[in-house]
């Protein structure tokens, strides 16, 4: 009755009207058809969430994603014209997906830029050994993590390993039924007294998030040799080539829905391969936009943004310059580039602290994105925020197609984070922090609302359509 009284109230207002700030769960103000694209748009992100894992995943699904619709691999020659559809992959760590504008480059573009790495554990460079007849890899932890989540949990064991004759081997075990996991065991509540007074921070300490690997010796080897022959005879790897690996330890899980209502999506790796695939969808669904997107996928996010793959790379920058070059014929220079950075407008993407129904105190309620709100604004503050003019811009987006929206700015001197928008920023682009609220954020297992996922992949669209 309250809802009906609410839907009626809301449909009486004007249409500009109606998605305004969200203060309410946007469930009241979706229509039955909004609600089944809602929950099939869920669909889809669980089925990608079930194989993106890491960026390597990531980026291999995003490609055939695209290459399914019709993007190509951007060359050096490619047909520059408005509506042609493009892909650009560095380094197998990193990619944008590119639809050509109908205005021109020197007019600017639309980048949505968001990280495709997550927390989780690493393999180290010599992580094999054996102790009580127990083989384990020693590992170190990517990202913020609360390290005592990561026990007892099913792991995967993915990436790549590059042998010294040039080749690359996959490795993916423990994501598919039937095959096996790793466990980082923890100690029985019978034995762990002598550790009880441990904190929250060290429960679990960093050296401890060791996985078993391994438990059989035969004859008179060890366990430890044992798995090396078993490396040796599965993947052709010697000890040494995990010197150049990169193996990451993920949740095993499955996305699946949350709750009676099915409202809510649990899955590893929410933050950010949530934005990135409603971001890559935006990109799949515009055709021949008025500027020219980018949808930029980053690595290492989470680790301070590092390395040529991650968003302090010039690579974004190289990559306008070479875009700016197929449009001007081979003569863009780097004047030409510095008129256009300013001219680019980007939503930084990335997800953020729902209020916890249980800990509402580390948050302030009336600043904190809820689950079920819509799209979150982030207005961090101490320099961070947006130009108020291109936040208003947005907002008007935003409510010219009825999306919910909220705010989020974390409790003074309590909580914090930030993410790639700052290296965007410092190239001259105007940028704008946004995302949806998780539960369990950096835990193996986050929680997201149905109807903020594709309230995001709506803004994206909208923002790419203006
Ligand atoms: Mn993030
Ligand atoms: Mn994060």
């Amino acid at each position: 009755m309250k809802r009906l009284v609410y839907l009626i109230i809301v449909c009486l207002l004007p249409a500009g009207a109606r998605a305004q700030l969200s203060t309410k769960s946007a469930w009241m103000t979706t229509t039955a058809q909004q609600k089944k694209a809602a929950f099939q748009f869920a669909e889809d992100y669980k089925e990608f969430m079930a194989v993106a894992k890491t960026e390597l995943l990531t980026v291999k699904e995003v490609k055939r994603l695209a290459e399914k619709a019709g993007f190509r691999k951007l060359e050096e020659n490619s047909n520059w014209r408005p509506g042609a559809k493009f892909y650009d992959v560095n380094r197998d760590r990193a990619i944008c997906v590119i639809v050509v504008g109908q205005n021109k480059l020197t007019g600017g573009a639309r980048i949505i830029g968001s990280h495709i790495d997550s927390p989780r554990i690493e393999v180290k460079a010599r992580p094999l050994y054996e102790r009580w007849e127990l083989a384990l890899f020693q590992t170190v932890y990517h990202g913020g993590i609360k390290k005592y989540q990561w026990g007892n949990v099913p792991l995967a064991l993915t990436g790549r390993l590059d042998k010294t004759d040039g080749s690359t081997q996959w490795i993916n075990v423990g994501n598919q039924p039937g095959e096996p996991v790793f466990i980082i065991p923890d100690l029985a509540p019978h034995v762990d007294r002598q550790f009880r007074n441990r904190t929250a921070r060290d429960v679990l300490k960093g050296e401890e998030l060791d996985p078993l690997v391994g438990s059989i010796s035969e004859d008179s080897t060890s366990v430890k040799q044992e798995i090396l022959q078993y490396l040796k005879k599965t993947y052709q790897m010697t000890e040494a080539d995990f010197i150049s690996a990169e193996l990451a330890l993920v949740p095993a899980t499955r996305p699946a829905d949350v709750g009676f209502d099915r409202g809510l999506v649990g899955a590893y790796g929410q933050d950010d391969r949530l934005c990135s695939y409603a971001a890559t969808r935006a990109s799949l669904a515009v055709e021949k936009p008025p500027f020219t997107t980018i949808t930029y996928l980053v690595d290492n996010e989470e680790t301070g943004s590092n390395n040529n793959t991650g968003a302090r790379s010039d690579y974004l920058r190289s990559l306008i310059h070479r875009v700016l070059n197929l449009e001007m014929g081979g003569n863009a220079t780097e004047f030409h580039v510095r008129m256009v950075l300013p001219k680019i407008l980007v939503l930084s993407a990335d997800v953020t602290t729902g209020i916890h129904p249980q800990f509402p105190s580390a948050q302030e309620a009336g600043n904190s994105a809820k689950l079920g709100q819509g799209i979150a604004i982030k207005r961090y503050g101490r320099g961070n925020d947006p130009n108020s003019e291109f936040t208003a811009r947005f907002r008007g987006i935003l409510e010219k197609h009825n999306i919910p929206y909220q705010t989020h700015t974390y409790k003074v001197d309590v909580g914090g984070g930030g993410t790639i928008g700052g290296f965007m920023s410092r190239e001259n682009m105007e940028v704008l922090d946004c995302g949806v609220p998780l539960l369990s954020m950096h835990s193996p297992y986050s929680v997201s609302s149905k109807i903020d996922i594709w309230s995001f992949y709506r803004a994206a669209k909208g923002f790419y359509e203006q």
